[in-house]
């Protein structure tokens, strides 16, 4: 490589790095993987190591990564709040060690530990109370997170036998259990799954709103003394220190050689499964804190300490089935059943192929041989097909068209590549489905959450939204932690709710594309469930805000002997079906209007007011669509295009006959 060559491969390295820091570090939304972006930052690190003259101070390898953001006071750390240096094989390990014996003297020991992967914190406590916790940031200043740190129950407020002043380095971090419970939770209420616990421990720590925090159930462990008015000699007595005043501590082994610090290290790596928390390596540190100021640190990282990352572990398999399962959202998610193969510490017999688009892309067949990989993520995922040993005959998989769990219709997203079942009635999707009808914007039954709707589904008392309507208080008191007088109170709730109205119960229907703004729209136009019920496609349009694949999807969803069954059973019920929105005028539904010239006595504001009053649509250009061409004074081109397209026009005298 000449040396232009590997200026402009490192000016574009360090574009690509910086865009994925901000992601990572300001969003908590990055795009690639963890070991991805560590393997960017080497390949950036050997070339400017190999070409030192474009060496850089501002280069994503000399400074620590993350900002700090104007929504939070900084702090400005009184001890800097350094990175490590990451290694990714033994070999790079074992030079560390020659690194460090060559500089020392005095003979030493290494300290390993596992590296947590959460969000860097430092906690200042004065006389052994907790008076403040900052993040990173950029390593000289922090966020101040205090109020957030206080609702983590892992965090001692008040330390027993501290010192005067302490300032600790912990992790924050989501348990796999929590982060677990949290996206069953989220699956149930249809939001968006949280991504992995290390972005959802950053994005629930940097919240405005420490109520949110709080709901996220972090905790804290923590792994050093950045500073303390009282001594220590080695790292590992401040571990036991940390731990006698009352902190959830790193676990941590004292070796005297570096090999049996990575026999250690393979140790963890294979067990890590077995830990509470997610890791992305381990760290090896050197445990005499003197050593540690003669061995001193970069600009971005010490020299006392390397971190080795854990390569995702990847192995072959072979395809045996493909399935697709229905998730509580209703998306079917195709997954391919594989030979049994051992990765990361779990036996894997299944991986997860995400989407249709996914399968074609990498052309999955059924009898494939392929590569399963699990990169610390939770679910582990088909990476590569070896073409090589494809069976002969082996096919294209295509996901079904109707649901595997209740064989309604699947339709595909508009805005993704899921695909996704219609069926009201879908056991699959029903938590879901209950939870969406008894919410606030739809029939806002109070007192029923998803808590209350997973005992009801799981005492077998419902199976779908109308069940509600047919509880018996006594069933319902006899669940764990009801009661009889929540259970009456439950029920007044779901009778209250028959008489939401007609678009209240249509958002509660939950039909794709319609929510509570559109369900209004249809409910004020069809005045009754049974004119919405038999409306056509043709019909639906003519109804404003209502496009193409809305009404596809109405009256897919109405086609559906699924809904009906629903119907019949709320009708039954006496759920009022009846609009109890105003009556209001929509004479120029589905009709788009053109404005030209001066009116005489309207500006065209007041005009397009008086239309869109009605129902109607004011669009600026003339097209074949156009209904009327409503003219005045001096008009100009769009009066001649709507003669030649032979739209109707109209003065101002005839728009206020058609007003009246
Ligand atoms: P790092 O995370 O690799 O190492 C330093 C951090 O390790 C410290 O800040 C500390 O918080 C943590 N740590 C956990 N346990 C520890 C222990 N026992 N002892 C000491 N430290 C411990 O390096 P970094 O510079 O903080 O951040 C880079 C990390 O962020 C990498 O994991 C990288 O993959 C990730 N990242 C990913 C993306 C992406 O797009 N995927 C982008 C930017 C950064």
């Amino acid at each position: 490589m000449t040396a232009n060559e590997a200026r402009e491969k490192i000016l574009a390295l360090r574009a690509e790095v910086e865009e994925h820091s901000r992601r990572y570090y300001d969003e908590d939304a990055p795009t690639i993987s963890d070991f991805e972006y560590d393997k960017l930052i080497h390949t950036l690190k050997d070339l400017e190591d190999e070409f030192p003259q474009f060496k850089d101070a501002s280069s994503p390898t000399q400074k620590v990564g993350g900002k700090v953001s104007s929504q939070f006071s900084p702090v400005k750390h009184q001890v800097p709040l350094e990175s490590l240096n990451d290694v990714f094989s033994h070999e790079e390990l074992l030079a560390f060690g020659e690194r460090v014996e060559k500089a020392l003297e005095e003979s030493h020991t290494y300290d390993v530990e596992p590296k947590i992967d959460g969000l860097s914190i430092a906690l200042e406590y004065e006389n052994g109370i907790f008076v403040r916790g900052a993040t990173r940031g950029d390593g000289q200043t922090g966020e101040d997170v205090t109020e957030n740190l206080k609702t983590i129950r892992s965090l001692p407020q008040r330390l027993i036998n501290a010192p005067e002043r302490l300032i600790v380095r912990g992790e924050v971090y989501m348990s796999k259990e929590t982060f677990d419970f949290l996206n069953k939770e989220r699956e149930i209420k249809g939001e968006s799954l949280l991504a992995n616990p290390r972005n959802a421990a950053a994005g629930s720590l940097r919240q405005l709103d420490s109520k949110v925090t709080a709901s996220r159930r972090l905790d804290l462990i923590v792994y050093n003394i950045q500073y303390s008015t009282r001594e220590y000699s080695k790292h590992s007595d401040t571990l036991d220190a940390l731990q006698s005043f009352g902190f959830d501590v790193v676990p941590y082994k004292v070796f005297d050689n570096i090999n049996d610090c990575i026999s250690h290290i393979e140790w963890i790596g294979e067990n890590r499964d077995s830990f509470p928390y997610e890791m992305d390596g381990a760290v090896i540190k050197v445990n005499e804190l003197s050593l540690r100021e003669i061995l001193g640190s970069t600009s971005k990282a010490p020299r006392w300490a390397v971190a080795y990352k854990y390569p995702p572990e990847k192995k072959p398999s072979k395809v045996v089935d493909i399935v697709v399962q229905v998730g509580r959202t209703g998306v079917l998610t195709p997954k391919a059943v594989v030979e049994p193969v051992r990765l990361a510490g779990t036996t894997v017999t299944n991986a997860t192929l995400h989407n249709q688009d996914f399968i074609d892309k990498l052309d999955v067949r059924i009898g494939d041989t392929v590569i399963v990989q699990k990169a610390g993520e939770i679910i582990p995922e088909v990476v590569e097909v070896d073409f090589k040993l494809r069976p002969e005959g082996a096919k294209p998989f295509r996901l079904p068209s109707y649901c595997p769990e209740c064989g309604s219709p699947v339709i595909r997203d508009e805005d993704g590549a899921a695909m996704r079942c219609t069926g009201a009635e879908c056991p699959a999707q029903k938590l879901r489905n209950i939870c969406h009808f008894a919410s606030k914007e739809a029939m806002d039954i109070e007192g029923l959450g998803p808590a209350v709707v997973e005992a009801l589904v799981n005492a077998q008392l419902i199976n779908s939204p109308a069940d509600l309507y047919y509880l018996e208080p006594q069933s319902v008191a006899s669940l764990d932690r009801m009661g009889k007088k929540s259970a009456e109170n439950l029920i007044d709730a779901i009778n209250k709710s028959k008489n939401a109205g007609l678009a209240k119960l249509i958002c509660a229907f939950g039909i794709r594309q319609v929510g509570a703004k559109a369900a209004k729209v249809l409910a004020r136009y069809f005045r009754t469930l049974d004119n919405l019920v038999n409306a056509t496609v043709f019909e639906l349009l003519m109804v404003p805000d209502i496009g193409q694949i809305t009404a596809e999807n109405i009256v897919e969803y109405f086609d559906n002997p699924q809904s009906l069954h629903q119907i019949e059973l709320l009708k039954a019920a006496g759920v009022s079906f009846e609009s109890n929105e105003e009556v209001v005028d929509q004479r120029f539904a589905g009709i788009t209007f053109v404005l030209t010239g001066t009116l005489p006595n309207f500006t065209r504001d007041e005009a397009a007011a008086i239309i869109e009053k009605f129902g109607g649509k004011v669009s600026g250009s003339v097209s074949k669509k156009t209904g009327y061409v409503l003219a005045g004074e001096a008009a100009g081109s769009k009066l001649t295009k709507a003669e030649s397209l032979g739209i109707p026009i109209i003065d101002e005298e005839q728009f206020l006959i058609m007003t009246e």
